[in-house]
Parts: structure tokens; sequence; C-alpha cells
């Protein structure tokens, strides 16, 4: 599950200069995050008309990010034709997908990381698509993604009472050194990981 939040309206409406606009949500995750399921893009419609635009119409697709025919999506929905901009409602991948059949398309969302789900609870920002995973080496609990200062070699020493400093969230830290000691695995805290190799983020590397 891709995680994103929603913008700022008045960021969305700052990019959005077009003035009759078509809105597209997506079925899978940002329905399951309640950021761009049927209720937000019924919002999002409403505050759209109160600052001023036509919308044109709107549709929440099965799945933003894998569209196997436009022409299907635009016989269900002819009014996208006759809109000036598509604001969606997805994660990137979503935009992007949809970008390569339309001209102006805006996003309404900001996307972060990827989570999923573990009985029903949803689990947030679990992997940052980093390209060389070392997530065992920590118990399962990835510090790129869940430690706010993404520290690969032990915790900041700011963290109080099991919270980070930063922003009250648990401290990843604490958290791996809990699952670590659990697990008997208290040694992999001993190995120093090196500056990551951005470059295998790159695509083909
Ligand atoms: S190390 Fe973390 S960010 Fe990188 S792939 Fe594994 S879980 Fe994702
Ligand atoms: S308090 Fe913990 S989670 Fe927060 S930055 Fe420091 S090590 Fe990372």
């Amino acid at each position: 599950m891709i995680i994103s939040r929603q913008k700022k309206f008045r960021e969305i409406l700052r990019n959005l200069k077009e003035q009759n606009i078509f809105i597209i949500g997506c079925g899978k995750c940002a329905t399951r995050l309640h950021v761009g399921g049927e209720p937000e893009v019924l919002e999002m419609e409403k505050g759209l008309k109160r600052a001023g635009k036509t919308i044109a119409g709107w549709t929440v697709l099965s799945s933003a990010c894998s569209i196997p025919s436009w022409k299907e999506v635009l016989s269900q929905n002819p009014a996208i034709r006759e809109s000036d901009a598509l604001l969606v409602m997805s994660c990137g991948t979503g935009v992007a997908a949809i970008s390569r059949f339309a001209d102006i398309v805006y996003p309404a969302l900001d996307t972060e990381s990827l989570g999923g789900f573990s009985s029903d609870e949803i689990m947030e920002e679990q992997c940052n698509m980093c390209g060389e995973c070392t997530v065992w080496m920590y118990g399962g609990i990835c510090p790129i993604a869940q430690c706010a200062k993404g520290l690969l070699n032990g915790p900041c020493g700011g963290a109080v009472e099991g919270k980070c400093e930063l922003d009250e969230r648990p401290c990843a830290w604490d958290a791996i050194y809990e699952k670590l000691k659990k697990l008997g695995k208290l040694e992999y805290l001993e190995i120093i990981h090196e500056p990551r190799n951005h470059a295998k983020k790159l695509r083909g590397k």
C-alpha cells in the first residue's frame, strides 16, 4: 500500500489555474487511507465549487495506478474531455499513469512511503523504497522509514520514555532494540552500516 496524504486545500487551489476541473479518486490505497475515496472526492468537489471552480464531473477509479484502458475510462466519464484539467486524488504513481493519457493533471496528495495492513490495522511508513533492503538487521523495523532522522547506526539519544524527540511518534530505535532483544539478536546492533549507496535506487543498477 502506498501512503499518501492530502495536500493543504489552499495549495491545491494555488496550483489549479484552470477553471473546469474533473476530479479522479482511487479505489485502492487512497480509499483505504481516507484521502482519495468517494467521500474525500465529494468533499473536494464541494470545496472547489465554493472556491469558484466549475466541476465537470468526478469518478473513483478502481485503481489509479493501473489503467488497462483509458478509452474505457473516457467512455464511462465523457465529461473528462470537456474539462480543462484533472485533479487526481491518488499516489504519485496514479498521477503519472493518468498523465500518460491526459495533458493537464494535478496531484491532490503528497506521496510519502510504503505501508501495509496487519490484522486490519493500517501500518504507515514502513519502507522508503531505498533499493537495498537491510531491514532484517533491524528486526524488521526499518529505521530509514521509521526513525525521524533515518539513523542507521543507533539512536540519537533524544527519545523520552520511548517517544521520538522530534514528533512524539514511538522512537524507532527503541522499538528496534526491544525487538532484537526479544529475538535474542542484540549482536545485530554491532553491525556498522556504511553510508548508503543511493545509486542503487536508480533503475537497472
Ligand atoms: S531498508 Fe527500509 S527503506 Fe530500504 S527497502 Fe528495506 S524496508 Fe524499505
Ligand atoms: S528519538 Fe528515536 S526515532 Fe527519533 S530521531 Fe532519535 S533515534 Fe530516531
